[in-house]
């Protein structure tokens, strides 16, 4: 029996939550998971000791899974058909959202794994067409960005080009090969993630992480010819900073002077994503942030946008939690 794919309807975002299991260093902590999805659409808070108190008990969402869910099934059910609208030209956004810990990275790593190997997959079965498949990767750190792919630590620049929209200057492209090729980049961005971590402190719970996957594709019986039509377009997985990042801010608006901008790029995002979830009418600030300023061909208008909420189901974080869950309703 085929689980239900949980289903992006074209106008709307899907937003699905995935909790994690306890860690092994929560359990010897002796810490109580206070979660529980009870069906694959709703997720319910239990904690008896809290039982009377004023905030809502079940949340319900295009899907939710559980702690012993695999990625695979997450992507199966929660980004598959969001990720894949790419092989018919659509452009789309796959994120990654939830405080630091919540296995946000855990999750897209998969997600973007799984999403290459059925692109392949598809490109293989498609002969009758030739596909580009390109790579590349950037970090927004306090509003400045990085190749990920670059070892020079050059600060990227965007330009608005009037045909393709806000585009990353110099930003290193790789044509991928094949898997191993994949695996190859990937584990070069991790390191570059790195290497800012040890220079400043907590970096990737700071900084958005943004993979973009480019296929362009043309009939092979016009390859070349005048009347060939290339289709493009871009999937972006994005790994966003912690969203205890966010909470933060708003509770301490001073510190934004301090620079703090990263918190700048996730407000925004979520003011951009609650307009976006109500229909998308009137003016859309995606300008006040380099995220969502690069994600804006990749949101909205015809562009498909999926949301993946990453929950601990410990005691310990239930305010951090809540306020993933409340991000979450209000994407929906
Ligand atoms: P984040 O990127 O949100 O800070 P991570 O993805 O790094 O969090 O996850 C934190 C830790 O929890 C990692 O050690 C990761 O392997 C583990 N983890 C996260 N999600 C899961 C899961 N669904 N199942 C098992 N382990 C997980
Ligand atoms: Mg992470």
């Amino acid at each position: 029996q085929k689980a239900q794919m949980a289903g992006a309807r074209e106008e709307r975002i899907l937003v699905v939550v995935r909790l994690r299991p306890l860690s092994d260093k929560e359990i010897i902590a002796t810490e109580v998971a206070d979660w529980e999805c009870i069906n694959d659409n709703t997720i319910l808070y239990r904690n008896t000791l809290r039982e009377g108190s004023t905030f809502p008990s079940a949340y319900t969402f295009d899907r939710v899974f559980r702690g012993d869910c695999l990625t695979k099934q997450v992507y199966e059910e929660g980004a598959k058909e969001v990720a894949l609208s790419v092989v018919s030209g659509i452009n789309s956004t796959i994120f990654a959202y939830g405080q630091t810990s919540s296995g946000k990275t855990y999750t897209m790593t998969g997600i973007t794994e799984y999403t290459v190997a059925d692109i392949f997959d598809y490109i293989n079965r498609h002969k009758e067409r030739a596909f580009v498949l390109k790579f590349s990767a950037i970090e927004i750190y306090n509003e400045a960005i990085r190749d990920l792919l670059s070892s020079e630590n050059t600060q990227l620049k965007l330009r608005d080009d009037p045909e393709r929209g806000t585009i990353v200057e110099k930003v290193t492209e790789e044509v991928l090969r094949d898997w191993n090729h994949l695996k190859e980049l990937l584990s070069i961005c991790e390191a570059q993630r790195k290497i800012g971590e040890t220079s400043l402190n907590e970096r990737s719970s700071r900084s958005h992480q943004i993979i973009r996957l480019t296929i362009e594709s043309s009939a092979r019986e016009f390859l070349g010819k005048e009347n060939s039509t290339t289709l493009a377009a871009s999937v972006n997985f994005v790994d966003l900073a912690g969203s205890e990042r966010a909470s933060q801010s708003l509770s301490t608006g001073a510190r934004l002077k301090e620079g703090c901008h990263i918190n700048r790029s996730l407000l925004t995002l979520s003011t951009v994503i609650r307009k976006l979830s109500k229909g998308r009418q009137g003016h859309i600030n995606y300008r006040d942030s380099k995220l969502t300023r690069i994600l804006q061909p990749c949101l909205g208008g015809n562009a498909r946008t999926a949301i993946i909420c990453t929950l601990s189901p410990a005691r310990s974080h239930v305010e951090q939690t809540r306020n993933t869950l409340l991000f979450a309703c209000c994407a929906k």
